[in-house]
């Protein structure tokens, strides 16, 4: 079906309206009809082309997987949802379900890798999929979420990837009572780990390079507030930390935040900056420490996550835009001035 979409025709254009094809929803399909689609800084990366070496960008590109919607037609062996019901999807619409990564329900590790929601190869239709900046999309229902009706919607949107990108990791290292645990970066990814770090009962530090941003990191959840350019503020936290989160977009010093860790500790990088990052070897071996990475997270576990944030009312701070304030929101996440995610109101895109 004919889809109104937005897309990137290539690395250096603003993002501008385009049509989409959706197949007619298989058997397994959910069509939904999309409310609200979050803009992650990966959808800035990617339509930019600035991860080329390791996922080149296929242009036209629709970005978006942050998406919550309301379910328009179900194929006959769909039983999650009916007509009319709230859906939502993350990064992922499909993986091969049988290697070893999918048995364990990480899917996002899938050995052959994960049909990605946008970029991806459409091993149904063919071609590339296109994501969330369009008024529907369908997908299989075994890559869907079910989304309490007690949250906001919009403010739900995130979660799908800002959400799970900074749950999985705080849960999977640990995060809890008795652990320090610090944030790097405040933006949309950032302001979900405060708040997951904080629920998961840990001792929460955010680390900013900006300092107008304090008294927000409180506010959602931080015990203490480090401005990273101030060196003594960093010297009183070295070596204290269980656990660092880097949510960083960009270049930046990684060893400052090795630093930070004492003995086991771990820093978990979900950034994905374009550029390599330099890491001291003495800043790893002394006192034993781990450096590590972690990509979104499995379905079971993103409704794991949202089911928490329905139980304790977490969602994101958003900042809700028509679709056709796209580009110049993407110039304010360059700047990091948004508060602390944008999120776009498809109903803009029909207007
Ligand atoms: P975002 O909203 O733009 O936040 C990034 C934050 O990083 C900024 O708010 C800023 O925080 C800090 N920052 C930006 N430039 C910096 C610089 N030059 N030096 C130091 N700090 C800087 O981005 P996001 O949507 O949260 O995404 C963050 C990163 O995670 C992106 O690279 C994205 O692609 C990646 N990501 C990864 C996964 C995964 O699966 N691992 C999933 C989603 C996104 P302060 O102002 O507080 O310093
Ligand atoms: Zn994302
Ligand atoms: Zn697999």
């Amino acid at each position: 079906m004919s889809t109104r979409a937005y897309a990137a025709q290539n690395a250096k254009s603003p993002l501008g309206p385009f049509t989409c094809q959706r197949r007619d929803p298989r058997a397994t399909d959910v069509e939904i009809d999309i409310l609200y689609c979050g803009v992650c800084h990966s959808d800035l990366h990617q339509t930019r082309d600035e991860w080329h070496d390791f996922a080149p960008t296929a242009y036209p590109c629709v970005p978006g997987h942050e998406i919550v919607g309301r379910v328009s037609k179900v194929g006959k062996d769909v039983t999650k949802f009916k007509v009319g019901d709230i859906a939502a999807v993350g990064c992922m619409v499909d993986s091969c379900r049988t290697c070893e990564s999918c048995a364990k329900g990480l899917e996002q590790y899938c050995t052959s890798f994960p049909t990605l929601t946008y970029n991806g190869q459409d091993k149904i239709s063919g071609g590339v999929t296109y994501g969330g900046y369009s008024e529907r999309v369908v997908v299989d229902e075994a890559f869907t979420l079910k989304v309490s009706d007690k949250l906001n919607l919009a403010a739900t949107a995130p979660l799908l990837c800002a959400g799970i990108t900074t749950y999985s990791p705080l849960k999977h290292w640990g995060a809890g009572p008795g652990t320090k645990v610090g944030i790097v970066g405040l933006g949309g990814l950032g302001h979900m780990g405060v708040k997951f770090a904080r629920a998961l009962g840990a001792h929460v530090v955010l680390f900013t390079t900006s300092p107008g941003k304090v008294e927000d990191g409180k506010r959602l959840g931080a015990h203490e507030v480090v401005v990273s350019k101030n060196a003594d503020g960093m010297k009183a936290q070295a070596a204290s930390f269980d656990f660092v989160l880097d949510a960083v977009s960009a270049e930046h010093d990684i060893n400052a935040y090795l630093s930070l860790l004492k003995l086991d500790g771990t820093l978990c990088l979900v950034g994905a900056p374009e550029k390599p990052l330099p890491v001291a070897a003495f800043n790893l071996l002394m006192p034993r420490r781990s450096f590590a990475g972690s990509g979104i997270g499995g379905i079971a576990e993103t409704q794991e996550m949202l089911d928490f944030c329905a139980e304790r009312g977490i969602t994101s701070d958003v900042e809700v835009i028509p679709i056709h304030k796209i580009n110049e929101a993407y110039d304010r996440l360059l700047k990091g001035d948004v508060k602390y995610r944008f999120v776009i109101d498809m109903a803009s895109l029909k207007a």
